[in-house]
């Protein structure tokens, strides 16, 4: 989880044109998600819910510009995902 370092609000992973942003739901402020902020918002996710196998083919290996590209698409899909679950997971 990544906090707001104004208000100390949850950061929350929003899409706009194309990239993804870490918005507070508090305060609005928002930072572009970097994939390795990604990569650690899911692995923590990953603990979270366990046994979920989401992380095992993205591996860094000197990442060509189209691969970053269809990295971090494959980012933000995991985390549309990761959010329908948690949703649908509600009482
Ligand atoms: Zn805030």
């Amino acid at each position: 989880m990544k906090f707001c370092p104004r208000c100390g609000g949850l950061m929350v992973p929003v899409k706009r044109e194309g990239k993804t942003y870490l918005k507070c739901q508090r305060c609005g402020y928002e930072e572009e998600l970097k994939s390795n902020d990604a990569k650690s918002y899911i692995d923590k996710k990953k603990v979270e819910k366990k046994g979920a196998v989401i992380v095992e083919s993205y591996e860094e290996k000197g990442p060509s510009e189209e691969e970053k590209e269809l990295k971090e698409d494959y980012v933000k899909q995991l985390l549309d995902n990761l959010y329908e679950e948690e949703k649908e997971q509600e009482d």
